[in-house]
């Protein structure tokens, strides 16, 4: 089969390798779509921090069943959604039922090879129904999904108000998700005007803030002095990750969404004064997998517009070094094949 290989930073080739034969009770699917995010980019760039390269990239999955074992809850031609995320269901965390957290996780396309290529073979328990999604939108459930657990986790109450910093596609997703809890009022924050306006275009009643030197004081005003309820941070960026903790409101929580490689800082009488929360947010589980699927359904989630590009997967290495230097306009990309 053909797979899409980043065989070093910077490097992406297209290489001829042997079909995947199906480990006992596992289902062979052909790959219909890869969603493309910050994650592959940064391992085309090198800066994952634990990649091991060659690495087949694609980790926002959707497919057709080829191959399935006896007794199987699947049919051959069946669309399916892949889960990325391959816990191990025996760690403290399995345990617990939060495989998000994994001491063991490996997730397609980050520790082993994803789905970039014509076949994969993956245990039943990856694999969810895709209920009637159209193939694409079955591919943008697994980021969405991620905005989904991170709003579970925030526990917001009705009446919040919210502020999302970073409004590329995962902060989009939050967005999204938190507006869907009862009366909550949704902020924007981005340091790139591009995106706030598509923000802003994209869900019902949210309000836009571009960073400049007068942020603090205006997002103050916005809120009456108290700040926000609930803040989360999507921004992969520890600059911003600290300067979002001064957003939370007394009583108030903030998620970190994204990771970073850094340690953070913050006063701790700042922190005490506000009995705050700072709540961290990994991936997510089947029952947000689940939720992504009923809102899709539902049609609140505005689907068409996150898709902004579509490409054919073998043409992915002549395109994606002009989409790094040139994301313009770039929400969430999908290859076909
Ligand atoms: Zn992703
Ligand atoms: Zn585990």
């Amino acid at each position: 089969m053909k797979s899409i290989v980043c065989t070093e930073p910077g490097n992406l080739i297209i290489e001829e390798r042997s079909d995947p034969t199906p480990p006992k009770g596992w289902v062979t699917l052909k790959m219909k779509r890869i969603g493309l995010c910050g994650t592959d980019f940064h391992i085309f760039k090198g800066l994952h921090p634990f990649l091991e390269y060659p690495r087949v990239m694609g980790h926002e999955l959707s497919g057709e069943i080829l191959e399935t074992p006896k007794n199987s809850r699947f049919s051959v031609g069946d669309r399916v959604i892949i889960n990325p995320y391959l816990s191990c269901g025996n760690c403290v965390s399995c345990k617990k039922n939060k495989s998000n957290c994994c001491v063991n996780l490996k997730v397609l396309g980050v520790h082993t090879d994803g789905g970039m290529c014509e076949f994969l073979c993956l245990p039943e328990r990856a694999i969810y129904p895709a209920r009637g999604l159209t193939l694409s939108e079955a591919a943008m459930v697994e980021f969405l999904s991620i905005g989904a657990h991170a709003v579970s986790r925030g526990q917001l109450l009705a009446g919040s108000h919210i502020l999302v910093i970073g409004a590329g596609p995962i902060g989009l997703g939050v967005a999204l998700f938190a507006s869907f809890e009862e009366a909550c009022t949704v902020a924007i924050l981005d340091v790139n005007p591009e995106r706030v306006a598509f923000a802003q275009n994209l869900g019902d009643g949210f309000t836009g803030f571009v960073v400049d030197d007068d942020i603090d004081q205006r997002l103050r005003e916005f809120t009456k002095g108290d700040m926000f309820d609930v803040v989360f941070d999507a921004t992969g960026n520890a600059q911003s990750m600290e300067k979002g903790l001064n957003y939370t409101a007394h009583g108030g929580a903030c998620v970190f969404v994204s990771v970073v490689k850094d340690i953070i800082k913050f006063s701790d009488p700042f922190f005490h004064a506000r009995e705050m929360q700072i709540i961290g947010s990994r991936n997510a589980t089947r029952v947000d997998f689940e939720n992504v699927i009923d809102k899709i359904h539902s049609g609140k989630i505005p689907s068409s517009e996150l898709n902004s590009h579509n490409i054919d997967l073998f043409d992915l290495p002549k395109q994606l070094p002009t989409w790094i230097e040139d994301g313009g306009g770039l929400v969430k990309a999908i290859a076909h094949l």
